[in-house]
């Protein structure tokens, strides 16, 4: 099992069963060095419990870069509970992962993330004060939509060469809570949007809402354009669809947007600027940290504009040393993790 961690830190594993609910929850917290881990928790069905802890273990670590680039002060950590195909008392389940937290004594900090909503996390928040995206905490999805927003347009700036997103061609995969508002945002400032989603309904309001033009799930992969935007699921960038690729840039909010790592560096390889998915899509995570930690919208607003402004630090120097954009952005987070 250890094989599951990653080769550097200290990741620490707790996970809890209980019969009476069926709640079967792993948290791994990847590093408290600059605060309490924060990060969401997943609800879904695995293959195995090995992957539900590599998941947990995974997506922990991405927290933590997340943070330190962010500069909230939090750690990494993931929570993942792993769902049956008969789950009906989702309200026990979610009653147990809030004594679960609780018992973690604040070194982890929970939030929605997919499959569960803010709905749950109020049940959470009933055994525990640390909890986040509660129904009166709010949706952090508009302040990740502003955040990819602006690192577009830094991505925009540094490869094409253009102050304006007017005219560029943006590609969006996903047109959820993230990607829907995104689509409007671009669209407003005159791109040229092309959508997809499996869900055809979404296809159809965003384009009765911006013009955009409609292909189906399996093109958006080789259509030529400027940004390609992954708002849907993770591992877009991968084996065969490297090879359909025809953007200039990927710029999206997805998560674990690269199904290996080594994917960062062919994307480097064929000139494709790729803007790090755990910079890009921390719009929020600083909304959730700040705003548990008692910021008002307005100064949460200005630091997620900031995102853009780190992505240009990261493209500059990865320009310069001939460095794939996702590793120069790790070696900067890991910087930050040594003070
Ligand atoms: P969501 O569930 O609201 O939307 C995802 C959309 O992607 C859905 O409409 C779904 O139908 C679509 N989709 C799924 N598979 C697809 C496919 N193969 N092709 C086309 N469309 C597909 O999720 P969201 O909150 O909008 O988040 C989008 C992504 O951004 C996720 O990967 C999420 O982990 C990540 N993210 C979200 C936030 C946030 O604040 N919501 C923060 C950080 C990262």
């Amino acid at each position: 099992m250890f094989d599951l961690f990653p080769e550097k830190g200290q990741t620490d594993l707790h996970i809890k069963y209980d019969a009476a609910s069926g709640l079967k929850a792993i948290v791994a917290i990847d590093s408290t060095h600059l605060g309490p881990a924060l990060g969401g928790c997943r609800f879904i069905e695995y293959d195995s419990t090995e992957l539900a802890i590599a998941d947990a273990v995974r997506l922990a670590q991405g927290m933590t870069y997340k943070a330190a680039l962010a500069n909230v002060p939090q750690g990494g950590g993931k929570a993942v509970i792993i769902k049956s195909p008969n789950t009906t008392n989702r309200e026990a389940i979610f009653n147990a992962f809030g004594e679960f937290v609780e018992e973690l004594n604040g070194r982890y900090i929970t939030a929605i993330d997919c499959g569960t909503s803010a709905a749950d996390m109020d049940i959470v928040k009933y055994h525990t004060q640390h909890a986040t995206s509660t129904t009166t905490s709010g949706d952090p999805s508009p302040y990740t939509a502003t955040g990819v927003f602006s690192g577009i347009q830094s991505a925009v700036r540094f490869k094409l060469g253009r102050k304006e997103l007017t005219d560029v061609h943006v590609a969006i995969q996903g047109l959820g809570k993230v990607g829907s508002r995104l689509a409007s945002m671009l669209y407003k400032a005159g791109a040229q949007l092309t959508v997809t989603d499996i869900d055809e309904k979404k296809c159809q309001a965003v384009a009765a809402d911006t013009g955009a033009n409609v292909i189906t799930p399996s093109d958006i992969y080789s259509l030529p354009c400027d940004v390609f935007t992954p708002c849907g699921l993770g591992a877009v960038i991968n084996d065969t669809t490297l090879k359909q690729l025809k953007c200039q840039i990927v710029a999206g909010s997805a998560n674990n947007q690269l199904a290996k790592a080594c994917h960062g560096n062919i994307l480097h390889e064929k000139n494709i600027l790729y803007a790090p998915d755990f910079i890009i899509n921390a719009g929020g995570l600083i909304y959730a940290s700040l705003n548990h930690n008692g910021q008002n919208t307005q100064s949460i607003f200005k630091r997620t504009c900031q995102i853009g402004k780190t992505l240009d630090e990261v493209f500059s120097r990865a320009k310069f040393n001939n460095q794939a954009t996702v590793d120069v952005a790790i070696e900067l987070a890991e910087k930050k993790l040594l003070h």
